[in-house]
């Protein structure tokens, strides 16, 4: 293998170029991105960015002994497979390649309507936003899911008038589930932001959002954070399997028509790979899963075995607190309670029999940390001393 394109140049991006040259590959390395920054931190953008206490989130990488090409503000716009090796075609012109990395990432879902919206993706996003959280602004914002709640936090503390509407009854009902949610929506009211859910958005207008059923929420700032959508559509065509997100194994290997293709691998938030752990796809939108998977990506394109077997990871700040999560509920058994909510911070367990699943902490980290190795660890716990939350989060 000696010509190897990465696409994509956000995290993923960059750490795929540094496993590769931390694997041992010699032969040309080019990095595609469509933005004009080098690959830059995100989770920054919601918090420091916004609030002004940062500017500059670029990943630390040694560009010169990484010996990568750099083509920024270049996008790719499509890709043709050949039996080995292809093309990628770009706003750059062709570029042939024997191996290729697909780290396109993801791009925000937005609204009807002729209103400016704001999205959070980009650090000029996000530099664009800030500008327009001054003292008194009427900011409202669609979605009380992660970045919806960071974005209100950031806001109310410059002193914006903040609302934010949300279509389900709780905030994070879809991360969460509507119970846990629920423990989240006191936060809102707490920091002085007017939370309305079940409430679903017709469009967005030029100074209001307009509601079905015909009211409206008179705004001078719209944020629109109601989730994203695995950046794909370059790959129209080109064969490889795509459904929401690129159809992956567990080692990243990508397959056109059901056949693997070992030399192009997707990895980060545009990949839906195969977990061994959970026996089914995830898609992770994850900071954690765009620092770690990118290695195994490498891996695999190099020849080398490995796959991918991480329990899912994240964490959230919102209105004062952190939020970590571990693993993946979506088929525990049951949950149980670990703490007061009303104490300020408490955890929650998922279990299956005596097996940790998941393990979500509110200003708790040390019970993420010790919960998170032992999901990692598959390790039994005692569920009758799991709920007490004197005692630490250990296994049986
Ligand atoms: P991206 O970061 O999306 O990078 C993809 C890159 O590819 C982009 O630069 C894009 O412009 C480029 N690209 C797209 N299409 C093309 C194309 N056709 N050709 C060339 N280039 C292209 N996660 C957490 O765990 N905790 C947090 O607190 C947290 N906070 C976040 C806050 C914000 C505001 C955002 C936006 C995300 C946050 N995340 C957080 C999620 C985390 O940042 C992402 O999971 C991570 O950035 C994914 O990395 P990626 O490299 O896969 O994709």
């Amino acid at each position: 293998m000696d010509r190897v394109i990465v696409a994509g140049g956000g995290l993923a991006g960059v750490r795929a170029v540094e496993a590769l040259r931390a694997r041992g590959y010699r032969g040309a390395l080019t990095l595609l991105s469509a933005e004009r920054h080098r690959p830059y931190d995100r989770p920054p953008l919601s918090k420091a960015v916004l609030a002004g206490e940062s500017d500059d989130t670029t990943v630390d990488a040694d560009w010169d002994a990484l010996d990568a090409g750099l083509l920024l503000g270049e996008s790719a716009t499509g890709l043709a497979l050949a039996e080995r090796g292809g093309v990628v075609a770009s706003t750059a012109g062709d570029l042939p390649f024997d191996g290729l990395v697909i780290a396109t990432g993801a791009t925000p879902v937005t609204l009807p309507g002729d209103g400016h919206q704001h999205v959070l993706r980009t650090i000029d996003d996000a530099r664009a936003l800030r500008g327009r959280l001054t003292e008194g602004a009427r900011v409202v914002i669609v979605g009380a899911g992660w970045i919806g709640a960071e974005v209100a936090t950031t806001a109310a503390k410059k002193g914006c008038r903040v609302t934010v509407v949300e279509a389900a009854d709780t905030p994070l009902a879809n991360a969460l589930g509507p119970e846990l949610g629920a423990l989240t929506a006191p936060w809102y009211a707490e920091a002085g932001v007017e939370l309305v859910t079940g409430v679903k958005v017709a469009a967005v207008e030029h100074d209001h959002l307009a509601l079905a059923g015909g009211a409206r929420i008179d705004a001078d700032e719209i944020v629109v954070g109601v989730g994203v959508r695995p950046e794909t559509g370059w790959l129209a065509g080109s064969g490889l399997d795509v459904e929401r997100g690129v159809l992956t194994d567990a080692a990243f290997r990508t397959a056109a028509g059901g056949v693997p293709r070992p030399d192009v691998v997707a990895v980060g938030d545009c990949a839906a790979w195969w977990s061994e752990r959970y026996g089914r796809r995830l898609l992770v939108e994850h900071w954690d899963t765009a620092l770690n998977a990118p290695d195994v990506a490498a891996a695999t394109l190099l020849g080398q075995d490995a796959a991918y077997d991480a329990a899912p990871y994240f964490w959230s700040e919102q209105f004062g607190r952190m939020i970590q999560y571990a693993g993946s509920h979506a088929h525990a058994q049951r949950m149980v309670r670990r703490g007061d909510p009303a104490d300020g911070t408490w955890a929650v367990v998922w279990l299956t029999g005596d097996r940790l699943d998941a393990i979500l902490t509110v200003g708790r980290p040390r019970d993420l940390v010790q919960g998170r190795r032992i999901i990692a660890a598959g390790t039994p716990v005692d569920p009758a001393r799991i709920a007490d939350p004197q005692v630490p989060v250990r296994q049986a």
